[in-house]
């Protein structure tokens, strides 16, 4: 499904695996480049839509870079599919979540890059750590259009799951201090399901009470 299109740039969507998991395309439409955010299992969709040299996978090595979110198996089960298709290409991850990878191409261990910039398509890394230590979310900001890749970080209703009450803690101050001082109009882009605005999000949050002993699956308005 199309989500964005100007004269530069196209994002699109794509829903595969057993969890609904949603990956995202971003390409150039200057150049032939794109990148890749997360890559669940069964990825052919995204797989036939990305821009590449058929015939020679060497040439995608510069074509195509892959994002990941965070290492949880669902976001990651497409990359051995989608690299044997393409070749092998360089893939992003935070730094503490590059454990969960087993891939023979170049990774880029995330820590304290602020942005990606690849052919005319500018991404700013956001370190959210909470649902996983490695947890990133991907900023991007196309002719005032707003949108922020959020993996399990930020849904509509609330936060990714935590796994104990210091992450509920940790993924409580990614979200109110580095995600929601971001433009109100920004579209958040989950790892599943629907959208939602930073502003309608910061709504639900605004009668959330936080407590200290709480974690697993928490939402804003309960
Ligand atoms: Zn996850």
């Amino acid at each position: 499904m199309k989500i964005f299109e100007n004269k530069e740039l196209k994002i699109e969507n794509f829903i595969s695996g057993n969890l609904n998991n949603n990956s995202y395309l971003i390409s150039s439409k200057l150049t032939e480049n794109s990148l890749v955010v997360d890559v669940p299992d069964n990825p052919r969709e995204l797989i036939n839509k990305i821009p590449r040299n058929r015939l020679n996978k060497s040439q995608n090595l510069e074509k195509i870079k892959i994002l990941i979110t965070h290492g949880h198996y669902d976001h990651i089960e497409g990359i051995e599919l989608l690299t044997e298709r393409i070749g092998l290409v360089d893939i992003k991850i935070g730094f503490a979540d590059a454990k969960y990878l087993n891939y023979s191409g170049n990774i880029d261990r995330l820590r304290s890059q602020k942005e990606i910039i690849f052919s005319n398509i500018k991404l700013e890394i956001i370190y959210t750590p909470g649902h996983t230590e490695g947890s990133t979310c991907y900023f991007a900001n196309f002719d005032d259009n707003k949108f922020l890749f959020s993996g399990d970080t930020l849904f509509p209703g609330g936060p990714g799951k935590t796994i104990d009450s210091q992450n509920f803690k940790k993924i409580y101050e990614s979200i109110k201090n580095k995600l929601y001082i971001l433009p109100k109009d920004t579209v958040i882009l989950p790892g599943h399901g629907d959208s939602i605005t930073i502003e309608d999000s910061i709504k639900e949050f605004n009668n959330f009470e936080y407590k200290n002993h709480i974690s697993g699956d928490i939402s804003w308005t309960k």
